[in-house]
């Protein structure tokens, strides 16, 4: 079954509004809109505030479309693409064309969502056969195929698995093999959780040894992959069970029981078991993440530092102007939610200050808690940046100036956006609203 594409949808739900028959387009997916209601208000949110207003229906709406994969059929897009091809002349000694020699297709860049904690992780999926019975397939089939196992809830090894197993049913080819680099988010340090782990059929199959085997030897050059990277995959498939961070780092929180019970009932209208054993933590899990954006804990954070923020640097009444530099405080992390679709976005934020001197390293660790600060409600990158620089302007001596750089998992998991692209936010205040020149030499000296 097709998905709508995004213009249809928008069409939809315009059309929907329109009617008036329907406030904030309540006939999609209402069970996962009513849960993430009882999810926003859980983190102290005001449902109807105009930014979130909307977030239930954005959210049911990603999550559909992340999971279209349970309504898709592998033999429907496969059939009708198989097409004949004539394996070498008679006589001749080898492989190639439709019986024998490597095929490949690399580089697809796929986004799936975790089973264990419900945010998407990001893959680089690599496919290859060896085409057998004078038939090949079309090659687009293989990317249409791998997305239908991505679009689901999932973990590495059985998306590979089922990806391999499904092509290997479908085209009975000689072989399959799939390779996937997965990134997942890692919360807890900031950082990332990198795996990589493969899969083969038939030929691929009956030589199971990644690092002694020709044809796995001849796919990894093909994909270019050092035979080094190949040998630590067979590493870490060993501990793919960790492989999620929030797996990792028990709670000992546990969340109120309508949000758990929220999340069950989202696990549910996707189609799912809740009672799947890889699926029984999982709403503690996504709420223990969640949990980190609450609204109250913010404030409470802030009022702990406010004695330290108010305390003023320097002198900001003008006298000493003249001897004021230019500096700037680079690549702070930063970790945040956004708050239309419940998603990730992460990146660094740049901060630059006109003042007599460098502020001492205690000052500077406290422009890291307040970019922390902001990042730790539900937000949209543009006010986070407002925020930061409102905050430590009276503490930097006035003039400042922010600049916000991010990835925004929601762009690249619903696939708006591109791998490596990201978003940057400007928030100037005092002197730097007014002189360009600063404003271009900070700008210059970003990294
Ligand atoms: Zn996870
Ligand atoms: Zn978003």
């Amino acid at each position: 079954m097709g998905a709508m594409d995004e213009h249809q949808y928008e069409m939809k739900l315009e059309g929907a509004l329109n009617l008036g028959c329907m406030k904030t387009g309540m006939e999609i997916e209402p069970e996962i809109q009513a849960a993430v209601r009882i999810l926003l208000q859980g983190l102290g949110e005001d449902v109807d505030r105009e930014g979130i207003k909307k977030t239930p229906l954005r959210v049911a709406k990603a999550l559909r479309d992340g999971t279209k994969g349970y309504k898709q059929n592998v033999q429907e897009i496969v059939e009708g693409a198989l097409f004949p091809e004539a394996g070498l002349e008679n006589n001749r000694v080898g492989q190639a064309g439709g019986v024998g020699g490597l095929v490949i297709v690399r580089d697809l860049n796929l986004y799936s969502y975790c089973e264990s904690c419900l945010l998407p992780f990001q893959v680089k999926c690599h496919v290859g056969y060896v085409p057998s019975g004078q038939q090949v397939v079309g090659l687009s089939k293989l990317s249409r195929v791998a997305d239908v196992f991505a679009k689901r809830l999932q973990n590495p090894q059985r998306l590979a698995d089922e990806i391999c197993s499904s092509l290997q049913l479908s085209i009975r080819p000689t072989g399959v093999a799939v390779v996937l680099e997965c990134l997942h988010i890692d919360f807890q340090s900031g950082g990332w959780e990198k795996l990589m782990v493969s899969s083969g059929s038939g030929v691929f199959q009956d030589q199971k040894d990644v690092n002694n085997n020709n044809i796995w030897t001849e796919f990894f050059s093909l994909l270019k992959i050092q035979s080094s990277v190949s040998g630590n995959t067979q590493k870490r498939i060993n501990s793919i069970s960790h492989w999620c961070p929030s797996e990792a780092s028990e709670t000992s929180t546990i969340p109120p029981s309508g949000m758990i019970s929220a999340v069950t009932s989202m696990l549910r209208a996707l189609g799912e078991d809740p009672l799947r054993k890889e699926l029984v933590g999982t709403p503690t899990r996504f709420l223990s993440w969640l949990m980190n954006f609450q609204i109250c804990s913010i404030e409470k954070k802030l009022n702990a530092f406010a004695g330290n923020m108010l305390e003023p640097n320097m002198k900001a009444n003008g006298e000493v102007k003249c001897n004021m530099k230019a500096y700037s405080e680079l690549n702070l992390p930063l970790w945040s939610m956004c708050e239309h679709h419940l998603l990730p976005f992460y990146g660094v934020v740049h901060i630059g200050y006109f003042s007599a001197e460098e502020i001492n390293p205690t000052r500077k660790s406290i422009l890291q808690e307040v970019v922390h600060f902001y990042g730790s409600k539900l937000q949209v990158q543009e006010r986070l940046t407002k925020e930061i620089a409102e905050t430590v302007a009276p503490f930097l001596g006035g003039d400042v100036i922010v600049v916000a750089e991010a990835s925004h998992t929601c762009m690249l998991s619903r696939g708006v956006e591109k791998f490596g692209s990201s978003t940057a936010t400007v928030a100037v205040l005092g002197r730097f609203s007014t002189d360009s020149e600063a404003r271009a030499l900070f700008l210059g000296s970003l990294p």
